[in-house]
């Protein structure tokens, strides 16, 4: 069975947008914040904002205080002016695509023209639109409606940004014959037309479509529609608990679609949720399943990776294989990541709900796991040598401190208490991390030259940042709400993947450069595959949808133990 994620899946720009500036008011404002409004159309993101505070309005009172914002949708001019008259310092939050719409009307309507909205008069954006008309728009849902009305002297027609293309080409056909003076604007939503188009082919292409997003949610419901439409079965469901089995067991492919409201952490659980169920039916892949999940769920995964590119790092610097070093590094990695994830149970509620669900019910075992893994690590570092055992303790220090308040610096701007706080601390303390255990600690006791040390340190921190980063994309949404400074939040996706693509350049580039040097081992160059490798696989996965799954984790795990292999292949080949 096959599972197939529209690209076009969650969050629009314009949702995307108004999120991330409420959740910007919220970090820097020490005001009552306020939407106008549900944000968005979505149960488990009010829900997210209800727990940072964010409360919403839905009448205007007299007075108030704090900021309100004002959702993607938009609201009537009137309404803006209200809030502000009423107290309020009001951010708009509108989206651009629908501040275009209200632009065109308000022009129109001044010059004394109708307006017809094709949408629904209830929905928000439209009742926004409609205080753009001057008292003289008209609310379509359906052709006969938009027969019944009046022919207008002058008149101009736009649609709703999330019509039905469909519909909305049906309205412009009519007009183009039968009211050549009416003034029509396509003011669909390039978004909505491209995801709409798109769940329309994987419908025809796959057995059955899951649709996921709000019950509330106008787009959401018109996939659902559109999909049904192709006469497969459909099913809409709000989140992974509400997926039924039958859909899926019946079905020998399907296609995933969510709404421009849907977080991408709703649609990540979602696709797990339904590779677990697929998996079930057959216990062999059951097993493999479970065991890929709980590998990468308790960091065994990671932690491997981490030795088996200790393992490379040794052989490239021509030091040899120690188990010691391997062992050192792996312990590390599970230490740090087991006690990071058990610090993080909160924003795994958004980005992982099976994992901090794993980590609640297995606190103290993965607690126990955590502290002697560190114990052991620290021990065969001190055993190893007395300068590798003070940068393991102070890396291990540091990693603790991670989310600890130890930073006294705090102003109404700045809210810099943890190293956490600082903007992309994550990512690169993981990489630096990451790179002084798998390749300082065994230069630093088998006393390497500088440059060849240099090197590998670059090479492997490449690799790490790579992955690093590369979850760092897949997190940003729940990494936002619960104010984890990634990489990504500070640059935003497109320069991360540009970043990405140009550090993974970077290390084919050196690695290869080695060849001409005697930097390195002869068969060094062999390497250059590794970051080729990722560079391909992040981009297929960049391509196809930045959906996390339990396959696109561990095959992007699986590039240290490759790293590893292909160290140990080549040597004996050599
Ligand atoms: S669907 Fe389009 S118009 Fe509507 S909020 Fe999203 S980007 Fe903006």
């Amino acid at each position: 069975m096959k599972i197939v994620v529209a690209t076009t899946a969650g969050f629009c720009m314009g949702v995307r947008r108004a999120v991330d500036m409420v959740l910007d008011v919220s970090n820097l404002s020490q005001e009552p914040i306020y939407t106008y409004g549900p944000l968005i159309h979505n149960p488990q993101v009010l829900e997210m904002l209800e727990e940072k505070k964010i409360f919403r309005i839905d009448k205007i009172p007299k007075k108030g205080t704090g900021v309100v914002l004002i959702r993607a949708h938009g609201v009537p001019p009137e309404d803006q002016n209200e809030l502000k008259n009423a107290g309020f310092t009001v951010i708009n939050a509108t989206c651009p695509r629908v501040v275009r719409v209200q632009v065109i009307i308000n022009k129109y309507a001044k010059r004394g023209y109708s307006t017809v909205i094709v949408g629904d008069e209830k929905h928000p954006e439209v009742v926004g639109l409609l205080g753009y008309a001057k008292g003289n728009g008209h609310a379509v849902t359906s052709m006969a409606k938009f027969l019944e009305l009046p022919k207008f002297k002058n008149c101009v027609v736009v649609a709703q940004t999330t019509q039905n293309t469909v519909f909305y080409d049906e309205i412009k056909a009519w007009c183009k014959i039968n009211a050549t003076h009416y003034k029509i604007f396509d003011t669909i939503c390039g978004s909505t037309e491209k995801r709409q188009t798109e769940i329309r082919e994987l419908a025809n292409e796959n057995d059955a479509v899951i649709v996921v997003g709000g019950k509330q949610s106008g787009n959401t419901k018109r996939l659902a529609q559109i999909a049904s439409q192709t006469g497969k079965p459909v099913s809409h469901i709000e989140d992974a608990s509400q997926i039924e089995d039958e859909t899926l067991f019946s079905a020998e492919s399907i296609a995933i679609t969510a709404g421009a409201s849907t977080p991408s952490w709703i649609i990540n659980d979602a696709v797990r949720k339904i590779e677990r169920n697929i998996q079930k039916q057959h216990f062999s892949k059951t097993f493999l399943f479970i065991s890929r999940d709980f590998l990468l769920k308790t960091n065994i995964m990671a932690a491997t990776g981490a030795g088996f590119l200790t393992y490379a790092c040794s052989m490239l610097q021509g030091i040899g294989p120690e188990l010691n070093h391997a062992l050192i590094a792996m312990l590390y990695v599970l230490s740090m990541q087991i006690l990071n994830n058990l610090l993080t149970i909160k924003s795994d509620k958004y980005n992982h709900p099976q994992r901090a669900t794993f980590y609640k019910k297995n606190k103290i075992f993965l607690q126990a796991l955590a502290i002697i893994s560190g114990a052991t690590g620290l021990y065969l570092s001190f055993i190893t040598g007395a300068l590798s055992f003070i940068i393991l303790l102070v890396m291990s220090l540091l990693g603790l401190s991670y989310n600890l308040k130890i930073i006294p610096l705090k102003s109404r701007k700045s809210q810099i208490t943890r190293i956490k706080d600082i903007p992309g601390s994550k990512t690169i303390l993981i990489t630096f991390a990451w790179g002084t255990v798998t390749c300082l600690l065994p230069a630093v006791s088998n006393q390497s030259d500088l440059l060849p040390v240099i090197v590998v340190f670059l090479f492997a921190t490449g690799l790490v940042f790579a992955r690093t980063v590369f979850f760092d994309v897949l997190a940003i949404q729940g990494d936002r709400i619960t104010g984890k400074e990634t990489l990504p939040i500070l640059l935003g996706e497109k320069r991360s993947f540009n970043i990405i693509k140009y550090v993974l350049i970077f290390d084919i580039c050196i690695i290869l450069l080695t060849f001409f040097t005697d930097l390195l081992v002869n068969s060094a160059f062999f390497l250059a595959f590794i970051p080729l490798i990722m560079l391909l696989l992040i981009r297929f996965f960049k391509k196809n949808n930045l959906i996390s799954g339990v396959h696109q984790e561990f095959i992007i795990e699986c590039s240290f133990l490759v790293t590893g292999l292909l160290t140990a292949v080549i040597q004996l080949l050599m």
